[in-house]
This record gives structure tokens, C-alpha cells and sequence, in this order.
């Protein structure tokens, strides 16, 4: 959720959330993909492609179907990427929380053991993500019990990032949040000092960790994406790319 004026780190992943105006929206079919075309009170013409696949085109009432047209040609591949991106992407299967299914912590793999114990809690235990819970058929308790312990584990290791990186930073923050975030891997609000930091990111490598928290604090310093921010990362953080791309790969 990126605060009003916060500068925010895209996951490069759903671009959703924003709400058009339904009122005046026309679905036209356009060869294969469905684009949605949504005439409006705006200056440019706006393409996005939702995770489901679908293409929505948002652009001035005074635009022809021709400028429309023109737009969709010249932008095809990059349409044709972002679908293909998305069909990977919703393979992303809901979690069961039963035994034998995979779970990412910290870059690595761990297979779930569901074990029946008065004891409730979760341990990270001879290769296994070991869920103690009474009632082994009760997914919401696991999938609570398991978020508990990610978000414990988040606090440690963001933590730590934020304390390597603020010592170089040199810039306050007032809080930091950790919560589920659904597009983007973290956001700042250089002007509250607020950093967002999303829990999911507990499942990245370390590195990865660490590119997220050093991107948001940089923020601090340079609040858009200019080139000075580029250099300040460079600077400090010269492989930050290749953590980018790392954090950015599908596991
Ligand atoms: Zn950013």
C-alpha cells in the first residue's frame, strides 16, 4: 500500500489495485488478449495488463479508436510479456498447510511436517518446518501459527538489515512495518520515516533482504527513483542488481 508522496519498490509482480471507473468501460476484444477500454477524464493513454491476463486501456474521451489501435500495436510484446509473465505467476498455488508441501524461508526450501501436540508452535528442525498444533486438520490455525512464526523471524532478520544499512544510511526512521503486502517488497515515507517492509520477504534470501532494506532507506536520502538514487545504491550496494534480479525469480 504505498502512502501518499511515499516512494515505493514495485515486485514487478501485480500491478492491480487501482480502481477504474466502471461507469463508461467497454470490453472490446482485440485479437487474442481481452482489452478492456476505459474512456476517462485523463491526459494520456494508460495500459496495464491485470493478473489474470486481462489488458485494460485507460485513455482520454477524446481519443479515436485509431490512436487506440496504434497504442496496442506498438506496445504487443510488451503485452505478450507481461501475460506470459502472469501465467507463470498463477501457479501460485493457495497453500494447504499439510505435510510435504514446500516453504520458503531465508532463500531456502523446507518441507512442512504437520505434527499433532498439545504444544502449539512452529520450529525449524532437522530440515523440516515443524507445525505443532492439536488439531491437525485445522488450516487456519496452522496457516496462523506458521504466519506468527514468519513475522517473529522477519522482525530478527529485517532488523538486522536495518541496522547494517542505517548505520551507513545515517538517517533516522520512525517505524518500521512489517506486513503482508500483495505488489510491492517494501515503500518508504521519506518525509515520516516510515518504512513497509513486506513479511514475505522473510523468504528471500538474505541478500535479497538486505537489497530491499538498503533501497527503502535510501529513500531517506534521494525520495524518487532519479539517477542520484541509482548511484547512491551503486555506491553502497554495488550488486545490488543482481539481488534485484535474485529477489525477483521465481522459486
Ligand atoms: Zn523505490
Amino acid at each position: 500500500m504505498p502512502e501518499k508522496g511515499a516512494a515505493t519498490l514495485s515486485k514487478r509482480m501485480p500491478l492491480g489495485a487501482v480502481a477504474e471507473k466502471k461507469s463508461d468501460a467497454n470490453a472490446t476484444k482485440v485479437a487474442s488478449p481481452v482489452v478492456v477500454i476505459i474512456k476517462k477524464d485523463v491526459k494520456h493513454i494508460n495500459l496495464k495488463v491485470r493478473p489474470t491476463g486481462e489488458v485494460v486501456l485507460t485513455a482520454p474521451r477524446a481519443c479515436t479508436q485509431r490512436d487506440i489501435d496504434y497504442v496496442l500495436k506498438k506496445r504487443s510484446e510488451w503485452i505478450d510479456k507481461k501475460i506470459a509473465y502472469f501465467k507463470t505467476h498463477n501457479q501460485v498455488v493457495e497453500k494447504e498447510y499439510v505435510s510435504g508441501e514446500n516453504f520458503s524461508y531465508l532463500g531456502r526450501n523446507y518441507r512442512l511436517k504437520v505434527i499433532e501436540s498439545l504444544d502449539e508452535g512452529v520450529k525449524l528442525q532437522r530440515g523440516y518446518l515443524q507445525v505443532f498444533v492439536r488439531d491437525k486438520t485445522h488450516t487456519e490455525k496452522k496457516k496462523r501459527l506458521l504466519k506468527a512464526w514468519y513475522t517473529a523471524k522477519a522482525e530478527i532478520h529485517f532488523q538486522k538489515a536495518i541496522e547494517k544499512y542505517q548505520t551507513i544510511v545515517k538517517r533516522e526512521i520512525d517505524r518500521v512495518c512489517i506486513r503482508e503486502m500483495k505488489t510491492r517488497w517494501g515503500s518508504c515515507n521519506p518525509t515520516k520515516g516510515y518504512i513497509n517492509l513486506n513479511l514475505r520477504l522473510i523468504e528471500k534470501p538474505t541478500e535479497c533482504i538486505e537489497y530491499v532494506v538498503l533501497h527503502e532507506l535510501a529513500h531517506l536520502i534521494h525520495a524518487d527513483h532519479s539517477t542520484k538514487f541509482y548511484s547512491y545504491l551503486d555506491l553502497i550496494m554495488p550488486d545490488w542488481k543482481d539481488r534485484k534480479r535474485k529477489l525477483e525469480q521465481i522459486v
